[in-house]
């Protein structure tokens, strides 16, 4: 008998995946039946990886697993969102036990870790294509938007910014790079960690926010323009990585960290009236987020300094499509 869908199913994503009590019914049905709390919003996201366009076959299966689920999670962590359940669509080639293997390992592992329950999906035969839907809840009312930063709110970004990218163009010989920090800035652009808990702790305190997955610039602009507003960026205090400060000049450091993508990191405002407030939970939260500017009244105007002088050190190269 042929390996068919139920087979495969059963072989990679149903043992030891982790359960919850509000799916009524998860696979195996012809549509997943949820509880939705009351007292919550349901919040959805749905992102595709292509073999080819969004990972290369350098790319391990386990890598390819976390990451589709790990960029919905970070839509999720960009909302506020308490993540729930997640759903796959997947398509191959054909029957490949070890990247089933890989994948599914990886998927599994960060459902495990934020507590997500796989509900169903679908399998094709095709190009390599991963697709994953990601459900989660949050409070009524309390989703993190990005229409809401005021001129004098605080610009914030989680993490550092600039590895992934740094890892990519390392990956297609555009950067020269040490082995050490090769290894370290490729875990980042391959298993790049969601910010879920600190989107929901940042609910009732930031004004706006958006997870960087387009480069820092360009997912910023989204928080301007819906929030008619512009903002000052001081280019010293991005954080960066002693991988990325010690693998390229400082210009190009921070040209990184303003335009490589994938980071995953989450950009938000902080009214100065909840900035209290703000370091209060962030003193009890491992998320350490960096200051790195303020909102302005000049519409989608994202002025870069140095010294509140206008910087203009931004180093093109090939690969920063978002420049074009
Ligand atoms: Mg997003």
């Amino acid at each position: 008998m042929a390996f068919g869908e139920f087979d495969l199913i059963d072989t990679y994503f149903t043992h030891r995946w982790p359960k919850r009590d509000d799916v009524v019914v998860g696979v195996g049905d012809d549509a997943a039946i949820l509880a939705v709390p009351s007292d919550s919003e349901l919040v959805i996201a749905t992102d595709t990886m292509v073999a080819g366009v969004h990972f290369d076959h350098q790319t391990p299966a386990r890598a390819v697993g976390h990451k589709v689920a790990a960029v919905n999670l970070s839509d999720l962590a960009a909302m506020g969102a308490e993540p729930a359940w997640l759903s796959l669509a997947l398509t191959l080639p054909e029957l490949d036990h070890d990247w089933l293997t890989g994948f599914s390992h990886g998927l599994r592992e960060i459902c495990a870790y934020y507590d997500c329950q796989l509900i169903g999906g679908d399998t094709t035969k095709g190009p390599l294509t991963v697709t994953v839907t990601a459900h989660g809840f949050v409070p009524i009312g309390a989703a993190l938007l990005r229409d809401g930063a005021k001129p004098g709110d605080w610009v914030y970004v989680s993490g550092n910014l600039g590895d992934a990218g740094l890892a990519l163009a390392a990956q297609q010989n555009r950067a020269e790079i040490s082995a050490r920090h090769y290894r370290r800035v490729l875990e980042r652009l391959h298993f790049p960690s969601p910010r879920v808990a600190l989107g929901q702790s940042l609910r009732e305190i930031a004004s706006s926010a958006i997870d960087i997955s387009d480069g820092l610039l360009a997912d910023l602009q989204h928080i301007l323009k819906a929030s008619n507003v512009g903002a000052r960026i001081d280019v010293d205090e991005l954080p960066l990585s002693m991988a990325l400060i010690e693998s390229v000049d400082a210009d190009g450091a921070i040209s990184y960290a303003l335009c490589s993508g994938d980071d995953y990191e989450l950009c938000f405002t902080v009214p100065e009236s909840r900035r209290g407030v703000f370091d209060t939970v962030m003193a009890r939260h491992p998320a350490k987020p960096t200051c790195i500017g303020r909102i302005t009244n000049k519409a989608s105007d994202l002025r870069l300094e140095r010294n509140e002088e206008l910087w203009q050190g931004l180093v093109e190269r090939d690969g920063y499509d978002h420049f074009s």
